[in-house]
């Protein structure tokens, strides 16, 4: 899977880098940034979860 963030739609509301840290962090300018593109397993599923509990449909997964 891959996993990216679409900049023009993402808030920084900073919900998917408080629930899962060790895939996305907050960038220099304030929005999501992917930590771990192509994250296996657990992280895969967390992943996963946070793109459907992000608000603004910013984070996209291919598997
Ligand atoms: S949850 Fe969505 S809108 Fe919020 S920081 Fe993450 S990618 Fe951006």
């Amino acid at each position: 899977m891959k996993v990216t963030i679409d900049a023009t739609l993402c808030t920084g509301c900073s919900l998917c880098f408080s629930d899962v840290p060790e895939v996305f962090a907050m960038g220099d300018d304030g929005l999501a940034k992917v930590l771990v593109e192509s994250p296996a397993g657990d992280l895969a599923a967390k992943a996963k979860d946070a793109a459907t509990g992000c608000p603004a449909e910013a984070i996209i997964i291919k598997d």
